[in-house]
């Protein structure tokens, strides 16, 4: 059955969300230093009153089922919100599913044993700790079996040696989830797990920090390039048994793909909307810049690619939840990834070249925005892979012609349809 409303009942919540986000959340952005520094105190005076009227909305965390003390909204509701919090940087964390956290509370709570539950994701969960995915390292990106960063058993605890690039938020963290090698010896795909750092450990630092482009002061961005330098962990720290990083990785990065996608929505549908606000206020030439047909083109063009991008967004959430299986979407979750990038960089940047120079200033969110673009088409995987996944999951599927020419051949397919209404052409005629 297709269906393309919004139950009424989760509609006033979304509406509820709508305005909450306009009036208190979006405001916090100028007046706090970072989203997730909570030792200032005007983080700690602003925001937890917020994620106290979500609770009570029984809107936190929703991207968790009732086992781990959420709503189990499941992933389309899910989206729905998600459009919504993409159109600030704060919302999410005001709504208890910010990345990275959720991604890595999904992996707690699906390879965790119990104590690392109580330690390290009801904390998390409960919004009183920030955690950092620690994967990508300056000689390996997209590749993760060119990775070095290792660890050894020494007695009942390993030692991490190596370096690890772009560990975002690692600076905020209570908590570091770092893939590295501990099995060598193994098939390339079995050689890493995935160990639970505290960020405190003796011998865990900071080389540097690193932003986007220009959009930061060198030093002060969240990414950090971090040193490893005899990190000791109890063995037990291993998630999901040893050698099986990669698994795990893959259940953490298919959800938090798509969460992305889900936020870049909003932040796509907030450009949209400032278009078409410039568009209808602007005169130029004696009219408006909305009589001009290459502004109009701009405007639908815009429509078009958030619509097209927003509908498979929306069924591929709905693919999560029917399949809960996210072997079985990959193919689906690599499109949408792949084209993220592409239709918030086209959106934002029309929407900023209607704004003409003011749009190029910091006093308007579309830099940030084509920033943000850039970002992810590179964050959790390159394009390019993912359209190599994609295209390998649809060739898998493709059957070979039986002989010399492809099944779609014409002269084949007229033979065939000859044949197959030959008594009708005989009793009719026809050629
Ligand atoms: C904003 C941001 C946040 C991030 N946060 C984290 C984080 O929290 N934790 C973490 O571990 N990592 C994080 N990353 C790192 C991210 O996962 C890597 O940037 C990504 O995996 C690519 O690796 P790389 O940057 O080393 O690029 P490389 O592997 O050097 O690739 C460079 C380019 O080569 C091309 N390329 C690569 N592979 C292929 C291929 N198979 N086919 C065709 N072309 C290819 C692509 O154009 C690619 O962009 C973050 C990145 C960004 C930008």
């Amino acid at each position: 059955m297709w269906d393309f409303e919004t139950d009424p009942e989760y509609q006033r919540d979304l509406d509820w969300v709508d305005a909450f986000v306009r009036e208190e959340v979006e405001p916090l952005q100028y007046v706090l230093p970072h989203a997730l520094d909570r030792t200032h105190p005007l983080w700690q005076a602003l925001v937890p009153p917020l994620q106290q009227q979500v609770r009570e909305r029984g809107l936190w965390a929703t991207h968790l089922g009732p086992e781990l003390g959420g709503p189990g909204h499941g992933q389309v509701k899910l989206a729905l919100l998600n459009e919504i919090l993409g159109r600030s940087p704060i919302a999410p964390l005001v709504f208890g599913c910010q990345a990275p956290d959720s991604g890595n509370a999904e992996i707690l709570a699906h390879y965790g044993t119990e104590e690392h539950k109580a330690r390290y994701l009801r904390p998390l969960l409960d919004g009183q700790m920030f955690s950092c995915f620690s994967m990508t390292e300056p000689q390996g990106g997209s590749d993760p079996k060119e990775f070095t960063c290792a660890a050894e058993l020494d007695g009942d605890e390993w030692v991490i040696n190596g370096e690890k690039w772009f560990s975002s938020n690692a600076k905020y963290a209570d908590l570091i989830i770092a893939m590295v090698v501990t099995d060598p010896e193994n098939p390339p795909y079995q050689r890493q797990s995935m160990l639970l750092v505290p960020a405190d450990a003796p011998g865990l630092t900071i080389i540097r920090n690193v932003g986007h482009g220009f959009t930061r002061e060198p030093g002060q961005g969240t990414h950090a390039y971090l040193r490893y330098d005899n990190v000791r962990v109890p063995a037990g720290n291993v998630l999901g048994g040893r050698g099986n990083a990669f698994v795990v990785a893959q259940t953490r990065l298919g959800g938090g793909r798509i969460h992305h996608a889900m936020r870049t929505v909003g932040m796509a549908r907030h450009a949209l909307e400032l278009m078409l606000e410039r568009a209808v206020s602007r005169r130029t030439q004696g009219e408006l810049l909305s009589r001009k047909q290459l502004v109009q083109e701009m405007v639908a063009d815009s429509w078009i690619d958030l619509e097209q991008f927003r509908l498979l967004v929306l069924r591929t959430a709905w693919k999560i939840d029917r399949y809960h299986d996210y072997k079985r979407v990959r193919g689906d979750i690599s499109a949408v990834k792949a084209a993220m990038p592409g239709v918030l960089n086209r959106i934002a940047s029309r929407a900023l070249q209607v704004h003409g120079s003011l749009g190029i200033t910091e006093e308007m969110p579309f830099m940030e925005m084509i920033a943000n673009a850039l970002h992810l088409g590179l964050a959790d995987g390159p394009t390019e892979v993912h359209k190599v996944t994609l295209a390998r999951t649809l060739l898998s599927q493709a059957k070979p012609a039986p002989g010399l020419f492809p099944t779609t051949h014409i002269p084949a397919q007229r033979e065939a349809a000859r044949a197959k209404y030959a008594e009708v052409i005989a009793r009719h005629g026809g050629e």
